[in-house]
């Protein structure tokens, strides 16, 4: 497999890349985020574990800016996120790559074309770049041989992989991942997990992931943030989460999922 291009504008290693302060997000009567805190430093892989309903997605999309918290404020590499201009949004927006439960890809266009619309259309690649850019993509994740393809000529964990693909090939230096093998066949997780894995010790991305696979987040977090009715009741890394959790709620959830 080949290593993906250095990213364009790398930021420096161990900076500040994402921050929530005091982040409050509710769905009508319902607060699923309640003042939350937490930061990213560029480079590292987090993963958010706790149970299904406890706000991990919501934060993903607050990322994404599909959604606005009701209050606090969130950061991305030095730009407020809310209030924005939209063109501060869209620079945010171009930092950032999300790779999503159900793999999105466009059923319309080859595999190819796939990765290569968007940093043709968004970032004003010629064809060519764009092309040799996606081929170095689809190699690293497994796919060289799949330009052609259509979606719905592959597998999940095939559409997945191009869907990882489709996320890098605008080189953000954030990859956000949303329970990302929780759609497929269980024979098909392992070769998602390893393109994943392999990313993460390629290359100098930035990783949040959302994941029910304990193994994986043990293998590629720096740190690992557990989620409760939308607050972070414990974080640290790997072995202490999974080694020796301090939070009842902790050792509840980790006892029902491993
Ligand atoms: P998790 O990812 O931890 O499973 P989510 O962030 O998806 O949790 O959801 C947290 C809570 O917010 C859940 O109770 C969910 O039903 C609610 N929720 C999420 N999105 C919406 C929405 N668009 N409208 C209303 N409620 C929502």
């Amino acid at each position: 497999m080949k290593e993906p291009d250095a990213h364009a504008n790398p930021p420096v290693d161990g900076s500040e890349l994402i921050r929530f302060d005091h982040v409050t997000k509710r769905f009508g009567g319902n607060t699923v985020l309640d003042g939350l805190d937490f930061s990213v430093d560029a480079g590292k892989h987090v993963t958010l574990i706790g149970p299904s309903g406890s706000g991990k997605t919501t934060i993903l999309r607050l990322l994404m800016t599909l959604l606005k918290p009701d209050e606090g404020t969130i950061t991305v590499a030095g730009e407020q996120l809310f209030p924005a201009s939209e063109k501060q949004v869209r620079e945010v927006r171009k930092k950032i790559g999300m790779v999503f439960q159900q793999f999105n890809l466009f059923p319309n266009m080859k595999v190819l074309r796939n990765i290569t619309e968007a940093p043709v259309t968004v970032l004003g690649l010629s064809k060519d770049e764009a092309e040799q850019r996606a081929r170095d993509l689809l190699d690293l994740v497994g796919l060289a041989d799949k330009c052609d393809a259509y979606p719905t000529q592959l597998s999940g964990g095939q559409q997945q992989r191009v869907a990882i693909a489709r996320a890098l090939a605008m080189r953000p230096q954030v990859l956000l991942l949303d329970e990302v093998t929780s759609a497929l066949d269980p024979e098909l997780v392992a070769g998602v997990l390893d393109v994943l894995r392999d990313i993460a010790r390629t290359t100098d991305i930035t990783m949040l992931c959302v994941t029910h696979e304990m193994n994986f987040a043990r293998d590629i977090s720096d740190q690992v943030l557990m989620f409760d009715s939308g607050h972070v009741i414990e974080s640290g890394p790997p072995e202490k989460i999974f080694g020796d959790p301090e939070h009842d709620r902790t050792r509840e959830f980790l006892g029902a999922v491993l």
